[in-house]
């Protein structure tokens, strides 16, 4: 079992290779309602009747007027996906099997329209229509040898920056890996806030919260460089004025939407830190939400980021978000040192957060202390 982070700029600078040269997404739309340019956009992209768009839409939209709204066309096919499980590699699989059955030709494109999860599926997909293999093969940085089917992200919920990055986060057989490429990036966005409007208060406070974790983490890590510095710090004030100020709702979802952009490109240059290596454990063993995981971490860091965790105090209690207690309770010594290796092989989070000898401070009992009063 492998759990890794990602290499980041700063490490391959200081390995002595050329800086890293990322891909952005090339065209994005903002402002409520532009998911109604959605047609006009795919147009072009469209290369026969027979090359369909595919459209991979949370399930939480089964009975909702979104559904209506999609730009059908041809043989362009919804399918909807739950999300109430993190994306896997089979899965992926599966739906490129499904996809190749039903159409003589590539489809023209693939749109993720979701959250995190269904983000991260829409760009595994596009990847694995065009590359042979299994998805898990290409689990890792680099692996994808041709660029993927057009694709486009559509995210409903803000936070996790999924729709910036080079990566597309999956658990597979034997680890919880991201397929990480030049080709992993939308080639275009939509940000539309108002469709972030029917998400529950805890899954919205979870999911604002990955991307005020991935601010605290990169701005206080040894990677920190003026890209991820610029970025970080515009997420981070959108993220007090969004929990912490008295924002209209339309505006707070403007805001969130914005903040989890930027906190996507912060960490694209620098690394995150201790709340998701520990997070990426309890996740590992108790299958708890990427969001959640980093909430129920991050509060008990205080010896690390006192800041960042005196301000999540006052956000959990300014929303009245209650997280749940006592996680860890029934955890064998054994769950807990699995948690404890799958935290411990993050090794660029950590290096990130505390330096070079990270090891130093970061001991298996310090580690499973904090575990234990999760
Ligand atoms: P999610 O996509 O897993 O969705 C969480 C819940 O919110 C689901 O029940 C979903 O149905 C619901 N939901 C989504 N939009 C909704 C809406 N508009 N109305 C009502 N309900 C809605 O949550 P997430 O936190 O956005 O994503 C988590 C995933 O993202 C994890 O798999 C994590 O590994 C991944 N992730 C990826 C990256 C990346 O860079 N690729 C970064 C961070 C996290
Ligand atoms: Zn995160």
């Amino acid at each position: 079992m492998k759990v890794k982070g990602e290499p980041t700029n700063v490490e391959a600078a200081r390995a002595g290779s050329n800086y890293r040269n990322f891909p952005m997404v090339p065209r994005v739309i903002f402002g409520p309602g532009s998911f109604d340019q959605l047609g006009e956009i795919l147009m072009p992209r469209r290369k026969h009747a027979e090359a369909p768009v595919v459209f991979l839409v949370d399930d939480v939209f089964e009975d909702s007027p979104l559904l209506g709204r999609i730009p059908l066309l041809f043989d362009d096919q919804i399918i909807l996906i739950s999300a109430s499980e993190e994306p896997k590699t089979w899965q992926v699989d599966a739906l490129v099997s499904r996809i190749r059955e039903s159409f003589s030709s590539t489809p023209s494109g693939i749109v993720g329209i979701g959250g995190g999860t269904l983000l991260d599926l829409a760009k595994a997909v596009a990847i694995m229509l065009n590359n042979p293999g299994e998805t898990s093969g290409y689990q890792g940085w680099d692996l994808v040898g041709k660029p993927a089917v057009y694709h486009v992200g559509v995210p409903t919920l803000s936070g996790t920056g999924a729709e910036v990055s080079r990566t597309a986060v999956l658990l597979g057989p034997d680890r919880k890996l991201g397929i990480n490429s030049d080709y992993t990036t939308f080639d275009q966005v939509v940000l539309d806030p108002d469709l972030t409007r029917g998400v529950p208060r805890d899954q919205w406070f979870y999911t604002g919260m990955d991307c005020f974790i991935h601010c605290v983490e990169s701005l206080n890590g040894t990677y920190l460089n003026a890209f991820s510095q610029s970025y970080g710090e515009k997420a981070q004030e959108l993220c007090e004025e969004v929990f912490l100020g008295d924002l209209p709702e339309a505006e707070s979802r403007e805001k969130l939407m914005m903040a989890s952009w930027h906190g996507g490109m912060s960490i694209a240059y620098s690394q995150v830190g201790i709340a998701h290596a520990l997070s990426y454990g309890l996740s590992y063993v108790l299958g708890t939400p990427h969001g959640l995981g980093n909430c129920l971490v991050f509060r008990h860091l205080g010896a690390y980021y006192p800041e960042g965790v005196r301000q999540f105090g006052s956000m959990l209690a300014k929303n009245n978000i209650r997280l749940p207690e006592g996680v860890c309770a029934g955890l064998t010594e054994h769950d807990l040192d699995t948690m404890v290796q799958v935290a411990l092989s993050m090794v660029p989070l950590w290096e990130n957060a505390l330096g070079p000898d990270w090891q130093t401070q970061a001991t298996p009992e310090v580690i499973v202390d904090i575990y234990k009063r999760i």
